[in-house]
């Protein structure tokens, strides 16, 4: 088993998305208000090129997100606090290729979430598995989803109709229930709520590590030891819950720990470095 991780450019948030700021509804206005911006983040994706067949986790970003029009103009998030960054060739089909892998021969899709800049490469997967959290779908498609929650369901492809993860196999550490992805049981889903609440991560095992592809469960490995919640996460309290259930999984087993925004998690991964 081999990991890759893949850059789809580049993201810029405010301050107080990435460290969110107040209690409740507020903490989602002081995003909008926020005149701080971070410096650009990393938009990652991963593929895994297993013996059963190659697992693609989260699909990255499109550089049509740069294009007017691209998400609804009447969104203030869109319109006040986020500027992607993605080149054409950072797209991640042109980027599997350049790795030797061709997009049509993914077996496996996971979605971490459906944010856009997780969701946006799904048009290069057509012949893929794709599996994603059947409560992150449905919350995706309400106007709750579309409106406050910032999901753009309307740029998903026509024939988009994945599979839902069923989590109901044995626990892993922490983590009651698991979707087991491969035969081998080295490649599991499991639930972290908070940022959504159905998000979900992937953890693959080889040689006695753990490789734990956190989506945004939380921003960085910094955030995830000094116990902070992101601006967007609608349930803090949850999502602190799956912040302490990823820490006590890393006390137990040899984790590295790649969350999709963290500068560092490219480095991490190339040189193995265990979250302790
Ligand atoms: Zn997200």
């Amino acid at each position: 088993m081999k990991i890759h991780a893949i850059q789809t450019g580049t993201v810029l948030i405010k301050k107080s998305q990435l460290v969110g700021k107040g209690a409740g509804f507020a903490r989602q206005l002081n995003i909008l208000f926020d005149s701080e911006w971070v410096e650009p983040l990393p938009i990652l994706a991963w593929v895994i090129e297993h013996p059963e067949g190659l697992i693609v986790v989260d699909t990255g970003e499109t550089a049509r997100a740069a294009e007017s029009g691209y998400f609804p103009a009447w969104h203030p998030y869109y319109r006040m606090a986020v500027r992607l960054n993605v080149a054409p060739e950072e797209e991640i089909g042109p980027q599997l290729q350049k790795l030797g892998i061709q997009p049509a021969d993914v077996k496996t899709v996971v979605l971490t979430h459906l944010h856009t800049d997780h969701a946006d490469g799904l048009h290069h997967f057509p012949k893929s598995e794709i599996y994603v959290d059947g409560g992150e779908l449905a919350a995706a498609r309400t106007l709750l989803g579309r409106t406050l929650r910032g999901y753009i369901p309307h740029r998903w492809p026509d024939w988009f109709a994945p599979k839902f993860l069923e989590f109901n196999e044995k626990k892993a550490g922490p983590f009651e229930q698991v979707h087991r992805l491969t035969r081998a049981g080295d490649v599991l889903v499991l639930p972290t709520p908070g940022h959504t609440p159905n998000h979900v991560s992937v953890i693959a095992r080889q040689d006695g590590v753990s490789y734990f592809l956190a989506g945004d469960a939380s921003y960085s490995e910094q955030a995830l030891l000094e116990r902070k919640v992101d601006g967007i996460s609608p349930d803090k309290a949850q999502a602190l819950k799956t912040i302490d259930k990823i820490r006590e999984y890393a006390v137990r087993e040899r984790t590295v720990y790649l969350p999709s925004h963290d500068a560092e998690s490219m480095s991490r991964l190339e040189k193995e470095i265990v979250s302790t």
